[in-house]
């Protein structure tokens, strides 16, 4: 089962009626004793094959946390969460590991490594292959990826050298060189100028749209709401609207929206 995890191909596994992402019933806490403390309650949500889905909602309400659940980056205690048809509850570090391969996180810029140039800091996700060709196709898988993205002229850069949108492509570039099956991005154009913002979601719109990659976004960007299918809004845990974006924008004026949705 795992095997086919990391074929090339995996998207193939993912039917147009089976959801990429479904979750029942799950409930996530911190700590325990005094230290208790529920963030996510009776979550429910299936994402399908190629879709974008923009989830908001306040600071605290528990965005990032869903994200690295999904993320397989945390432990399901309550509920189920099945990501590509695979159950993620029980699952061992090991599996959890393999699950992984096929999810690209973008997180902010800063995430990069300051010391490696872009090539090698895309090259840190290709190292979690084995590959058969080593180090020299993961080199050339960087670049390529790289040159997908606007940046064959920066690959032998350092973070500091290049400008804010060019780093979030470099971390773009992290994400997608495994061509991952799904996208889980946490704010990632929050560091960026309105450009560079528009650049990276008009990339991952055409990802989702040309290679069926489903893409989870957590941003409070009301400028590029409109590359979502829809938009899920979490307030203090608790899945409050999941709305198709064409009824969305029709019930919606930007200046009429509840302002706590897009409160940082
Ligand atoms: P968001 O991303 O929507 O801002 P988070 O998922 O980061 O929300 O946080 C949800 C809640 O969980 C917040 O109250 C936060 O303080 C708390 N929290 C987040 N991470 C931890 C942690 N590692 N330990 C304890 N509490 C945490
Ligand atoms: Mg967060």
């Amino acid at each position: 089962m795992l095997e086919t995890f990391s074929a090339p191909t995996s998207q193939s596994l993912v039917s147009s009626t089976e959801p990429s992402v479904q979750i029942r019933n799950l409930n996530f806490h911190y700590g325990e004793g005094d230290l208790f403390k529920q963030v996510l309650f009776d979550i429910n949500l299936e994402i399908y094959s190629g879709q974008i889905v923009i989830l908001t909602g306040p600071s605290g309400s528990g965005k990032t946390t869903l994200l690295t659940l999904i993320g397989a980056l945390r432990t399901i205690q309550d509920g189920n969460l099945q990501i590509l048809g695979q159950e993620l509850k029980g699952l061992n570090p090991k599996k959890l590991v393999q699950i992984r391969k096929n999810i690209g996180f973008i997180f902010q810029a800063h995430n990069l490594f300051y010391s490696l140039t872009a090539r090698q800091n895309v090259m840190m996700s290709t190292d979690l292959f084995a590959h058969e060709g080593g180090n020299a196709m993961a080199a050339a898988k960087a670049a390529e990826i790289l040159g997908e993205l606007g940046l064959s002229e920066r690959v032998d850069y350092k973070p500091h050298a290049l400008s804010g949108g060019q780093k979030q492509r470099v971390a773009i570039a992290r994400a997608l060189v495994n061509r991952p099956n799904l996208i889980l991005a946490d704010e990632p154009t929050a560091a960026l100028d309105k450009k560079s913002g528009r650049n990276v979601v008009t990339l991952m719109q055409k990802m989702a749209k040309e290679e069926g990659i489903t893409i989870l976004m957590v941003t409070h960007d009301n400028r590029i709401l409109d590359v979502a299918d829809r938009i899920i809004n979490l307030v203090d845990g608790n899945l409050e609207s999941d709305n198709i974006i064409n009824n969305f924008s029709a019930s919606h004026d930007e200046a009429g929206m509840d302002s706590r949705t897009f409160m940082l």
